[in-house]
């Protein structure tokens, strides 16, 4: 993904004023450039409503480019830009700077005054802006600011999820796990809001191609396991069950080679569906979440969804990123912890130490027993967020946390979890995410937060409700009410 930098300015001042402009909105180009986890591609001063609209055009139409940073030099009739807003369907972020940080006392005069003029020449764009209703991010201050580049970085992050959820293709391997209701939700509705395109195939596609996984690859994945995790010596060659780890990886080859041939970038299983598989496939989802697969279990193609979204904009950063299930809770008064795991499927990205792999009993599912990995993630702040469906729109909710030590070990439980601390507490928390009817599976991230997430929601026209340390349960409830007026009148008729 690529983004594009343009200037906007005017002929009034000549064509030495312009050079001045065209030379220093280079220079903060690369200046914000060099902090941006994406190349950004600087385009030649804007002066007329025909090159602006032409060059909005031009982004819809370019697969690469993932969005648009626009700031308005001196001062750009913003007449002009109307077309050109109008038409632009990539996100947009309003950089308001100046190329000099400093104001200069004693020499300035009016040629200064006339060149460094985006107090106003912005002030003329944001109003035409809002004029049209454009979406978009205002980012102000001086490049030179780590705060500005940081911000235009997450919004930046934030494109390049809105850029892969516009092209995901996603596969399920079975259907809802029957009778529940919030995995549900309108496929179409996705396609048309999201972009993704939601498939089913039989789970039995899916045997094919882990019967078909040659003895000789399922032998070298085997020695990968051995080299990266503790494996159990019951599973290690000439343990007595290492059999089930060469079927383990079976599934993983079959797996990863039925998205790669189909390109997908997300999935579900449902163990309600397994057909002719052995084991409900854990070991083989944790690795393909780890290599930035979305996934959801029990069908729920909205959390994989958002799973393979933030694990896009999270690329690079540190901390990891997982699907997600609310299990138990810890309720002793004044240290309330929320227990979140899966029957199998968490991320080793947010492992604290070195996973162990072994196999335990698992009585959903009727099949074999699976092969996972355990361990316990590690501490720090993260964010769970969770994608319900309204009816009539669609509903991210996200809660920020601190992820913490259990309390003491938790030698009896044979799969991967967090121990989290919810903020601001976990009766605000809970009361507040039950109000909003927000899902039991979500996406846990230490890699990005709420900044990252408002952006991505407001990319998209998608109603995003955070949970913090400054929510109370009187304000959210209002929030929530006013939310669905807004959303409402927002979406018209
Ligand atoms: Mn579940």
């Amino acid at each position: 993904m690529k983004l594009w930098f343009l200037t906007g300015s005017q002929g009034l001042y000549g064509e030495d004023t312009l050079r001045q402009v065209a030379e220093q909105s280079q220079r903060i180009a690369e200046e914000l450039g060099a902090s941006l986890p994406f190349e950004l591609v600087w385009k030649p001063v804007l002066t007329d409503a025909a090159a602006i609209r032409r060059l909005c055009l031009e982004a819809n139409a370019d697969d690469e480019c993932g969005g648009l940073i626009a700031w308005m030099h001196t001062f750009s009739p913003a007449k002009m830009w109307i077309a050109g807003l109008d038409a632009l369907r990539k996100p947009l972020l309003h950089l308001h700077t100046q190329a000099n940080r400093e104001l200069p006392w004693d020499t300035i005069d009016m040629d200064f005054m006339n060149l460094n003029q985006a107090a106003h020449g912005d002030r003329e764009f944001g109003y035409v802006q809002s004029r049209l209703g454009v979406a978009r991010k205002t980012v102000a201050g001086h490049v030179s600011d780590p705060a500005v580049a940081a911000r235009v970085a997450t919004w930046a992050r934030a494109a390049a999820g809105r850029a892969e959820v516009g092209s995901l293709r996603l596969a399920r391997f079975g259907d809802n796990m029957r009778d529940v209701a919030v995995t549900e939700g309108d496929k179409v509705e996705a396609q048309l809001r999201f972009g993704v395109s939601v498939n089913t195939y039989g789970v039995n596609d899916l045997v094919e191609a882990v019967d078909a996984a040659s003895d000789a690859d399922v032998s070298a994945l085997v020695k990968e396991y051995e080299d990266l995790y503790e494996v159990a010596s019951e599973l290690r060659a000439g343990g007595e069950r290492h059999d089930s780890l060469r079927y383990a990886a079976r599934i993983e080859l079959g797996l990863r080679g039925f998205l790669e041939a189909g390109g997908f970038r997300a999935f579900t299983t449902n163990f309600e569906d397994l057909g002719g598989l052995r084991q409900l496939p854990g070991l083989a989802v944790q690795r393909l979440m780890a290599d930035g697969y979305g996934f959801g279990g029990e069908g729920d193609w909205k959390t994989s969804v958002l799973l393979r979204t933030l694990k896009v904009m999270s690329a690079g950063l540190p901390g990891g990123t997982s699907f997600m299930e609310d299990y138990t809770y810890h309720l002793t008064p004044g240290e309330e912890l929320i227990l979140g795991a899966h029957m199998l499927e968490v991320c080793p990205t947010i492992a604290g130490g070195t996973p162990s792999c072994e196999i335990h009993p698992l009585g959903i599912g009727n099949r074999e027993d699976p092969v996972r990995l355990v361990f316990d993630a590690r501490p720090g702040a993260a964010v769970v967020v969770g994608l319900a469906d309204m009816g009539e729109r669609f509903r991210l909710v996200a809660n920020e946390i601190d992820v913490v030590a259990p309390l003491e070990p938790l030698p009896s439980l044979p799969v991967a979890r967090a121990v989290w601390r919810p903020r601001p507490d976990l009766r605000t928390s809970a009361e507040s995410w039950l109000t909003a009817g927000a899902p039991h599976h979500t996406v846990l991230s230490a890699a990005v937060g709420a900044e990252e997430l408002t952006d991505f929601a407001d990319m998209l026209g998608v109603e995003l409700l955070v949970i913090d340390a400054d929510t109370t349960s009187r304000q959210f409830a209002k929030e929530l009410r006013w939310n669905q007026a807004y959303y409402r009148l927002a979406q018209g008729f």
